[in-house]
C-alpha cells in the first residue's frame, strides 16, 4: 500500500494519482470514452453553512479526482464534512471556494447523472411497492417509458436478489432489504457516479458485512463509479480501491491511500491491521506528525 500525496498536491488532474488513473484501461471503457480527464473532479472545494449568526465551515479546500469504475471512499470522523461534500457533488450546495466538475462540466444543479443512497431506511416512499419505487424515478426523469422502466427495474431487482419482493411494500422488508432496494433504484438510473452516504451504518454487524460483500459483487458485474462515505476504517479498506482521509472539522484532505489490495477476505490479516492502524494514525495524529 502506498500513500499518495496529500490533498494539496492533487490539483487540476496533473497529480501523480490522476496520471496513474489515466492509464487505467478496460474498467473505464464503456462508461466513459478513454480520456486523461477524471470523471469527477473536486478541486479546492470549501463548503460553508451560513446562518444570520454565524458561518460554519464544513470543508476546507478539499481536492480529489474520481475515475470511471473507481470505488473511492471518503473517510473521516463524524462532522468532518463528508455528507456536505456529497451534497455539493449532488448539486444541492454551491462551493464557496473551488469547483466540482463532472466530465469536465461544472456541477451547478442536481441531475440524474448523480444518484445518492443514504443511511436511512425510510428513503423509499412507503405507499409504493418495491418495483414502483424503482420505476418511478426512471419514468419521472423521462429516462424511459413505462415498459422499459419496468424491465430495467426487474433487471436491477434481480441483481440485488429481490425479484420475489417486487410487489412487496417497504414496511414488509428488513433494513438490509430496504437498502438493497435503494441501491437497485439508484443503479437503475445508471448514474455516472453513485453516491453512498454511510449506507450500511444503521445495519447490524453481520448484515453490514453481507451488504459490503454484495456491493462488491455488484460492482464486479456492473462496474459503476462509486463515491462511498464512511467513518469506519475497516469498511473503507474493504469497499474502496482508493481512500481519501479527511481531518476533523473542518474537513481537509489528510492523505490519499491506495486500498485496492484489501477485500473482505483480508479482514484480520496482518497487512489489513497494519493498514488500519496507519490510517488511524494519519486521521488522528496532529498534522506534521502524521508521517506516511
Ligand atoms: P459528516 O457527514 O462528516 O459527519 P457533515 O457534512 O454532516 O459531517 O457536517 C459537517 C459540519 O457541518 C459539521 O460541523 C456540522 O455540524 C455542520 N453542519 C451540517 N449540516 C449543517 C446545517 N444544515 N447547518 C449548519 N451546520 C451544519
Ligand atoms: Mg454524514
Amino acid at each position: 500500500m502506498t500513500a499518495l500525496a496529500p490533498g494539496v498536491a492533487l490539483r487540476q488532474g496533473f497529480s501523480a494519482d490522476a496520471l496513474a488513473g489515466a492509464a487505467k484501461p478496460a474498467a473505464a471503457a464503456g462508461a466513459l470514452a478513454v480520456t486523461s480527464q477524471a470523471l469527477l473532479q473536486v478541486d479546492g472545494v470549501s463548503l460553508e453553512y451560513r446562518t444570520s449568526e454565524r458561518v460554519v465551515r464544513a470543508t476546507h479546500r478539499v481536492s480529489f479526482d474520481l475515475h470511471a469504475a473507481d470505488r473511492f471512499v471518503l473517510l473521516g470522523p463524524s462532522g468532518c464534512g463528508k455528507s456536505t461534500l456529497l451534497k455539493a457533488i449532488g448539486g444541492f450546495m454551491p462551493p464557496v471556494e473551488g469547483e466540482i466538475r463532472l466530465a469536465g462540466e461544472r456541477v451547478e444543479a442536481p441531475g440524474p447523472d448523480r444518484i445518492a443512497v443514504f443511511q436511512e431506511f425510510d428513503q423509499l416512499p412507503p405507499w409504493k411497492t418495491v418495483k414502483q419505487n424503482i420505476v418511478f424515478p426512471l419514468v419521472a426523469s423521462r429516462a424511459l417509458d413505462r415498459k422499459q422502466a419496468s424491465e430495467r427495474a426487474m433487471h436491477y431487482l434481480d441483481k440485488v436478489g429481490l425479484t420475489p419482493f417486487a410487489d412487496a411494500y417497504p414496511h414488509q422488508l428488513s433494513g438490509g432489504m430496504k437498502q438493497r432496494v435503494a441501491i437497485a433504484r439508484a443503479l437503475a438510473m445508471q448514474p455516472r457516479v453513485l453516491l453512498m452516504d454511510e449506507p450500511f451504518a444503521a445495519l447490524d454487524a453481520l448484515t453490514r458485512r453481507k451488504m459490503q460483500e454484495e456491493l462488491l459483487e455488484l460492482w464486479d458485474e456492473v462496474r459503476f463509479t462509486l463515491l462511498f462515505v464512511t467513518h469506519s476504517i475497516e469498511e473503507a479498506l474493504v469497499v474502496g480501491n482508493r481512500i481519501a482521509l479527511l481531518s476533523p472539522h473542518p474537513g481537509r484532505m489528510r492523505a490519499e491511500i491506495n486500498s485496492h489490495e484489501f477485500h473482505l477476505a483480508s479482514l484480520g490479516s496482518a497487512a489489513f491491521q497494519a493498514a488500519a492502524q496507519r490510517i488511524h494514525r494519519l486521521l488522528f495524529e496532529e498534522e506534521g506528525h502524521a508521517t506516511p
